[in-house]
């Protein structure tokens, strides 16, 4: 699928530094081959204060290869109509083990947006090009899907009351609140319940540790040829749906899919029989399709390479049981 034309709406530019380091040269020209297909960039020399970065409407990208790089950007000044993004440029490096205490919380900036890869200790994780694209894609335009609104109230629309759903899946939010599952991005990760014919799912960036009734949709209708959701609420729902709504299809005794972002078990050697092999690019048909694959082999629990984790369960107390498990797999 692509999906450079929702970004075709809004103007991309890019200014990149060309980093110093002959390795990080090879991950730039790498990255740069691939960004052209979505937009147009520009090289720069020098991160100036006194150039005029400011494009109304648009996305501007700096790319930076250090610390260094990223103090100096630091003091420029955007327009608020402007989306201001980061991207630091970094190497790739294998881990032999994960420990949660190495994590180190992302750099935050105040007057722009930052991808960052994952950072611990040791050193830095840079998965690949798609998953630069795709935060940029998350951090703006958001969710690729197609989404047709059916209705504004879950109640009205269903003739059923949703409440006792709606508990359950604050209640797994909770949870993960509990187990520090989503602590990286809180409103990360998604919590879906079967529900009638279709799926019960927070809306797209909704706080998972604390889920209010408003940010719940019933999405009643996906279709994967097209890319389509049909769906009843207040906010978007997640991007993630795709995924929940063909689980679903497949394990007909499962009535939860979780998913959360734990990096002790995004990045661990210990998992790999539970990772796809490839990274999947997020919110697509093809991405739904390989987990649930994954799915399927592992009987329930997925991880998607360089993302996150996912899990079916058929309820609440079986997907702690089985998190447990996962867990003491890897302490
Ligand atoms: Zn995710």
């Amino acid at each position: 699928m692509n999906y450079s034309l929702a970004f075709a709406n809004r103007d991309v530019w890019v200014y990149i530094f060309i980093p110093q380091d002959t390795f990080q040269k090879a991950l730039l020209e790498s990255f740069l081959s691939y960004l052209k297909h979505f937009c147009q960039y520009q090289i720069i020399d020098r991160i100036d204060c006194a150039r005029n970065f400011n494009k109304p409407n648009n996305i501007l990208i700096f790319l930076v290869s250090s610390l260094a790089n990223f103090k100096c950007l630091e003091k420029l000044r955007f327009l608020d109509v402007s989306l201001n993004i980061v991207a630091y440029f970094l190497y790739t490096e294998e881990f032999k083990k994960v420990d949660r205490k190495e994590f180190r919380a992302p750099i935050k900036a105040l007057s722009f947006n930052i991808i960052y890869p994952d950072r611990y200790q040791r050193g830095l994780f840079y998965p690949n090009n798609q998953k630069i694209i795709d935060t940029v894609y998350y951090k703006s335009v958001r969710n690729k899907y197609k989404n047709i609104k059916i209705g504004d109230d879950i109640t009205t629309y269903t003739h059923l009351t949703s409440k006792q759903q709606f508990f359950k899946i604050r209640e797994i939010g909770l949870y993960f609140k509990e187990m520090k599952l989503n602590d990286t991005d809180r409103v990360a990760g998604a919590i879906a319940i079967r529900f009638r014919n279709g799926v019960l799912i927070n809306a797209s960036r909704t706080d998972k540790y604390n889920i209010t009734e408003d940010r719940i949709c019933y999405v009643e209708k996906y279709i994967p040829k097209s890319n389509e959701i049909y769906w009843v609420g207040t906010h978007t729902p997640s991007s993630e749906t795709a995924v929940a709504f063909l689980a679903f299809q497949d394990f007909p005794f499962a009535n939860i899919l979780l998913h959360f972002h734990d990096k002790r078990m995004t990045y661990t050697p210990q998992l790999t029989q539970y990772r796809t092999d490839k990274y999947v690019t997020y919110g697509t048909p093809g991405e739904a399709k390989a987990i649930v694959r994954k799915l399927k082999e592992t009987k329930n629990f997925a991880i998607a390479h360089g993302h996150g984790e996912f899990l079916i369960a058929s309820d609440l107390a079986e997907a702690r049981a089985y998190i447990t498990k996962i867990i003491s797999m890897i302490t």
